[in-house]
């Protein structure tokens, strides 16, 4: 930006959520920065304040052009004020979101109508109505911040993106690219928006540090955008044409075609558990006959009001609202390690240093030798290239990433480390040699956190010369995709300690739930209970096909898009991995039954273990595996229904979740619902496993259920004691 643009206050004065400011030739900068919060967000205060700076653009002859920016670091807009929502859906009363929701729409389309450029300068993520207000903007110029990304996340939250999003985004980028964001939610990335034509410009700016109005005008991103903004005060905006294909496919003949693929698709994907995408595509097909306006307020808004109004859009909310809490209760530490060390890369070790040099930490990555170290690299290679293929990132940041990870089979090049996390092989004697290693080389103030599954971390450091600085750390695979961190605690366990792995879970964009010590932790104890009994059934003679068939229509893991049944999820976590979870877990008690003798003959020797499952079939051997078994230890197969099944998957894990909150593993049942969704795919839609069981049945019916099943199947289903009288 020239010197000669002086900032003059807008004569509106001042705004409690955006600052203005007037350029020389009548460019107005306007830099959101909503009050109070770390991200923007729209609601009645940021949107009547957003529209009485519209408004004086309208009228005041001396702007001839606007540009919208923010001033927070690393967020354009967040969209919707969500504990708003929240609210509104706690209540029952839609009102003031049906105003909400006329506002945007009237406010959207006198941007967009404006003869004067708006043009959205988009650094951070853009997300939600935060992209349907850049939308509105006549262009989009984005930075490659690695923040900036753009997505309308609404289907997640249970809704359909209502601010015009439906409306505006399949006449931007045409009709496939749109409902395939709008029906899934996806992450669009800077290099990829301007391919698909969602921003006009994109440039590499680097933002100030310090975000004020007069500051990040000397921004390549803002100056360009007023570049831009200029230019189209001389020649006002068109919207671009589509190109030929999309306009081909977004036309009135083939429409109804694309868009009963697209229905297709999403029954693929969420079969009838999520309204919301299919609504979205109602909302997008009926709206492309209309005028945007018309479409936003007859055909958007009414689908928008009824799926807001739903139980399932109430959990979706109440379970993201949940994770921002979990963010924002952890202690975290100011200083930010950037060096850190990984013991072992094997599957989860690997992954770790990949994400860990994902998000800029230099990392030294220690095995046995180093021939695992070689294919640990290539793995982390692999994935990463995939985002280079994917327009992610650049080749170049791939070769920054793969730099920043150093390869060693020496303990001492770990030991300058602050923190080092630990995950070699699942063997206690293996964990208690790696940390006396660690304490003999590493600072005296460095942190050991440990990815255990399946011991606690006063087992491992029980000889220990500092357990203050030890600390659990459990990833769930895969790491990249998996969103909960058990932030594991021990009553000897530093402050210290657990506010370095908190801050560490949360940069890598991860949620730090604080878990107290305990076998198998909180997701796992509860995990083994399901796992458990599936393993029990199909000695029983129960079919594999069947047992998983009734978990997938209750839902599970369809949230990941690939909907799955235990028995699936055991060959997906491995056979020796999950046995020896499930051994472990028994000093649990009884209750957690292994069936060792079953499942050994899935471990034929010096050959992989067997799966239940082979391209999509029960596999043929892990039945004879089973009729083996069923020989050595013949049971009479009685005939079950689908409800009793049910009943004997999901019912133990309600009762193991009451005694860890009885345990104190987690003070309050709303982190079980959190840990449960993300950590191993419950369905979200149902609120959580005790949401879930509250709303299904009493305390009362539910012990009666479980002492039906002691009695017919063992005592591992008696209720913990107190169970009936609820509070969990
Ligand atoms: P893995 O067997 O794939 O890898 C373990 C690695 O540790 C191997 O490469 C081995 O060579 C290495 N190792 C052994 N001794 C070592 C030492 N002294 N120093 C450095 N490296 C050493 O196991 P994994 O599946 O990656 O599991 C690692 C840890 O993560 C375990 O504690 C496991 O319980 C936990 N975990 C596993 C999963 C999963 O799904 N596999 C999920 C969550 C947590």
């Amino acid at each position: 930006m020239s010197s000669d643009h002086t900032i003059s206050p807008l004569c509106h004065g001042e705004f409690k959520h955006f600052k203005t400011a007037i350029l020389n030739d009548g460019i107005l900068l306007a830099g959101f920065d909503y009050f109070g919060k770390s991200v923007n967000v729209l609601n009645v205060e940021s949107l009547s304040e957003w529209r009485e700076i519209v408004q004086f653009v309208e009228q005041s002859a001396a702007i001839k052009g606007v540009v919208l920016v923010s001033l927070k670091e690393g967020n354009f807009c967040a969209g919707a004020d969500l504990e708003q929502m929240h609210d509104a859906q706690r209540r029952c009363s839609f009102q003031e979101m049906e105003q909400l929701v006329i506002t945007a729409h009237k406010l959207f389309d006198a941007m967009e109508r404006s003869p004067k450029p708006f043009v959205a300068a988009v650094e951070g993520a853009c997300l939600g109505g935060g992209l349907e207000l850049a939308l509105a903007c006549h262009e989009r110029i984005a930075s490659t911040h690695p923040r900036t990304c753009f997505a309308l996340p609404e289907v997640k939250l249970g809704i359909l993106p209502g601010f015009g999003g439906t409306q505006r985004l399949p006449r931007l980028i045409g009709l496939p690219a749109a409902l395939d964001m709008i029906t899934t939610g996806k992450t669009i990335f800077p290099r990829q928006a301007l391919r698909m034509g969602l921003v006009e410009g994109m440039v590499s700016s680097i933002p100030s540090s310090v975000r004020t109005l007069e500051k990040i005008q000397k921004e390549i991103l803002v100056q360009a955008a007023i570049a831009q903004a200029r230019v189209l005060c001389s020649a006002p905006a068109r919207r671009r044409p589509l190109r030929a294909s999309q306009r081909f496919l977004s036309g009135p003949g083939i429409r109804t075609f694309v868009c009963r693929y697209a229905r297709h698709q999403v029954i693929k994907r969420v079969r009838h558990f999520y309204p919301a995408p299919l609504r979205a595509i109602d909302a997008v097909e009926g709206g492309m006959r209309l005028s945007i306006l018309e479409g936003s307020l007859t055909v958007e808004k009414p689908l928008l009001l009824d799926l807001m109004a739903s139980p399932i859009s109430a959990h979706l909310v109440g379970l993201f609202l949940a994770g921002e809490e979990v963010k924002r209760k952890v202690a975290t530490v100011p200083e930010a390690a950037t060096r850190l060390g990984v013991l072992g890369a094997g599957l989860m070790g690997a992954q770790i240093a990949g994400q860990l040099s994902e998000k800029g930490y230099a990392v030294v990555l220690r095995d046995v030798s180093s021939n695992i170290l070689a294919t640990a690299i290539g793995r982390i290679h692999k994935t990463q290239t995939a985002q280079v293929r994917k327009r992610i990132i650049l080749p170049s940041d791939l070769r920054y990433r793969m730099m920043r990870i150093a390869p060693t089979i020496h303990i001492r090049d770990v030991s300058a480390a602050p923190l080092v996390i630990e995950a070699v092989s699942e063997k206690l004697d293996v964990k208690r040699a790696v940390l006396a290693e660690f304490e003999s080389e590493a600072r005296p103030d460095a942190i050991f956190a440990t990815n255990t599954s399946s011991y606690t971390l006063a087992d491992i450091a029980v000889k220990a010369v500092h357990p203050e600085r030890c600390v659990g750390l459990h990833f769930f695979n895969p790491v990249a995709r998996m969103q909960l961190v058990e932030v594991v605690r021990a009553p000897f366990t530093s402050d210290i300690a657990l506010a370095q792995a908190c801050s560490l879970a949360k940069r890598l964009g991860k949620f730090p739930l604080v878990v107290h010590d305990g076998p198998g932790f909180l997701v796992n104890r509860i995990l083994s209970r399901y796992l458990a009994e599936a393993v029990i059934m199909v000695g029983e003679g129960i079919s594999i096909r069947r047992i998983d068939t009734v978990a997938k229509s209750f839902g599970m893991a369809v949230d990941s898009g690939h909907p799955m049944g235990p028995l699936e999820l055991l060959d997906l976590i491995g056979l020796p991995v999950a046995m020896h979870v499930l051994t472990s877990l028994a000093v649990l008690g009884p209750r957690v039954e292994s069936r060792d003798a079953l499942l050994r003959n899935f471990l034929p020797e010096k050959k992989p273990p067997l799966t239940f499952w082979k391209s999509g079939k029960e596999n043929a051997q892990a039945l004879d595996a089973v009729a083996n078994y069923r020989r050595a230890y013949p049971s009479e197969a009685n005939p079950i229904s689908d409800n009793i099944l049910h009943q004997r998957l999901f019912l133990p894990m309600v009762d193991e979740a009451a005694r860890c909150l009885h345990d104190k593993i987690v003070e309050h049942s709303w982190q079980v619902d959190f840990a449960l969704t993300y950590g191993i795919g419950f369905p979200a839609f149902r609120g959580g496993l005790l949401t879930w069981a509250r709303q299904t049945m009493t305390p009362g019916q539910i012990t009666q259920e479980l002492e039906s099943l002691a009695v017919k199947y063992g005592k591992r289903f008696d209720p913990c004691p107190g169970f009936s009288s609820g509070g969990w």
